[in-house]
């Protein structure tokens, strides 16, 4: 029998850090789907109509390095307030959530939309502050000319066109956890996920 665990929450809030280590602590496939919201929007970028790039999206195309950038990310929002584009990505994302292993997904609308039955919810999240301050620290140390101010211009504006969209908006399931890990320590933060994982697993 299949466990999924929905872990949502705002970028750059410690998810995918998050949703990696639970799915290496219970041995579970991890799917970060922003990366088909990514993949479409890159397709955009480079001139395709984004409903035919979400029709036509297979597994390999989350593998491309490039879909890492700012421009991909805020190319990503803009294709996510798409219905269409949303309802080509489902069956994807429902099909991994229910594989016999067990599974993680992090994204937006996981424990709202994709998955409300999963069996453990989490939402992720920090100030926008923090957040762009990770961000930034990411993009330096990556060797990237970064503007602290440009950084959480672009959260902010993500944020606010995820929370505002009509179709499944990034929101807190009534019955996730939520994890602020605004003052935590990357170990406090999984530790704090495996625990509640651990707690719905009982
Ligand atoms: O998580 P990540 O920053 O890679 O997501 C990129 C964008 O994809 C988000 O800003 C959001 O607009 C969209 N997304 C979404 N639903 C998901 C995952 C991502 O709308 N489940």
């Amino acid at each position: 029998m299949g466990f999924a665990i929905a872990i949502d929450g705002p970028a750059a809030a410690g998810k995918g850090t998050i949703s990696k280590a639970v799915a290496a602590h219970f041995g579970f496939a991890h799917l970060d789907t922003g990366l088909l919201y990514r993949a479409v929007g890159a397709r955009v970028l480079a001139g395709v109509d984004p409903i035919a790039a979400a029709r036509a999206l297979v597994a390999e195309d989350l593998e491309d390095a490039g879909l890492r950038t700012a421009d991909v990310a805020q190319a990503a929002s803009r294709v996510a307030v798409i219905g269409a584009v949303r309802a080509a990505l489902v069956d994807f994302q429902r099909a991994f959530a229910r594989r016999a292993g067990g599974a993680v997904l992090d994204g937006r609308d996981i424990g709202t939309v994709i998955c409300p039955e999963a069996e453990a919810k989490l939402f992720v999240t920090a100030s926008a502050e923090v957040r762009a301050a990770r961000r930034h620290a990411e993009l330096v140390a990556r060797g990237a000319e970064a503007v602290f101010e440009t950084v959480l211009a672009e959260v902010k504006e993500r944020d606010a066109r995820d929370a505002g969209r009509a179709e499944a908006p990034m929101v807190a399931a009534l019955d996730a956890v939520v994890i602020d890990t605004s003052d935590m320590s990357i170990d406090a933060a999984v530790s704090a996920a495996i625990a509640a994982v651990e707690a719905a697993r009982t």
